[in-house]
């Protein structure tokens, strides 16, 4: 049995009380448990601190994004190593913001895929279709394709080690989701593609989230599928009983 992993994507939003107090108030209430995991992806002023607050708890703490070289004259960025450094243990990358308004790609989703277990840190690798790809019945084939550049070249034990949310950007903080079984035909792709590209065994290891508009009411359902392990949650991540209410889930 695959564990359920909920992770909450706070985006660009709280600042450092708030984020401490977050994490203190959930890490208190979510038990320890072999069904779930529970990880808050927080900016990056706040990580070092949230990784002490974390520390000996249930709560894992993740960043939203680095770059993949270790060091150098790359202004204003992050690097695995200093994510490493502070504790964290996992990274977003590739999410659907970061390749829309970032120009992140395929290759440099791989580059940083790398670069994430080069460092001991696990990657939340995100892909999805846009609306236009839905209506014109290409959400498998590019669903596909950003599955098999961005792990290109990873171990099959690296690749049973990655996170992958399928996330259609139709879905993500619009209210609109996938139905839960629209959703879960295209995680079982995703685990084929893996399959194909890896092995059977490390299909059945890598864990498959669902993400867009996922809150404590649809939850249920979409955990409920054969090939969906968990949520990337934005919105109904940033309140306690919320996100409470959603880890709860994935525990059931
Ligand atoms: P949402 O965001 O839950 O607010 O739709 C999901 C995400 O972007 O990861």
């Amino acid at each position: 049995m695959r564990k359920k992993v909920i992770a909450g994507n706070w985006k660009m939003n709280k600042v450092g009380s708030e984020a401490v107090q977050f994490v203190q108030q959930t890490a208190e209430q979510v038990k320890p448990s072999e069904q779930v995991d529970a990880i808050v992806c927080a900016p990056f002023p706040y990580l070092a601190q949230l990784v002490e607050k974390a520390k000996g708890t249930t709560i894992k703490i993740s960043a939203q994004n680095m770059h993949y070289e270790e060091n150098g004259a790359f202004t204003g960025e992050v690097s695995p190593v200093m994510l490493a450094d502070i504790g964290v243990s996992h990274v977003v990358i590739g999410h659907s913001e970061r390749r829309e308004y970032y120009g992140e790609t395929d290759e440099t989703v791989n580059k940083k895929v790398h670069a994430a277990f080069a460092h001991q840190l696990t990657p939340i690798v995100c892909v999805g279709e846009t609306l236009e790809q839905r209506e014109a019945g290409e959400t498998k084939s590019h669903v596909q394709q950003q599955v098999e550049k961005g792990l290109a070249g990873l171990s099959h034990d690296q690749v049973s080690k990655t996170i992958i949310a399928y996330e259609p950007i139709w879905a993500i903080g619009t209210g609109k989701t996938a139905s839960s079984e629209d959703a879960n035909e295209v995680c079982a792709h995703i685990r084929k593609v893996v399959a194909d590209s890896f092995s059977s065994e490390t299909a059945e290891q890598v864990i498959i989230q669902y993400g867009g508009s996922v809150k404590p009411d649809n939850v249920d359902e979409l955990l409920a599928q054969s090939d969906i392990d968990g949520a990337l949650v934005g919105g109904a991540s940033l309140e306690p009983a919320s996100f409470l209410k959603l880890v709860e889930a994935g525990a059931k």
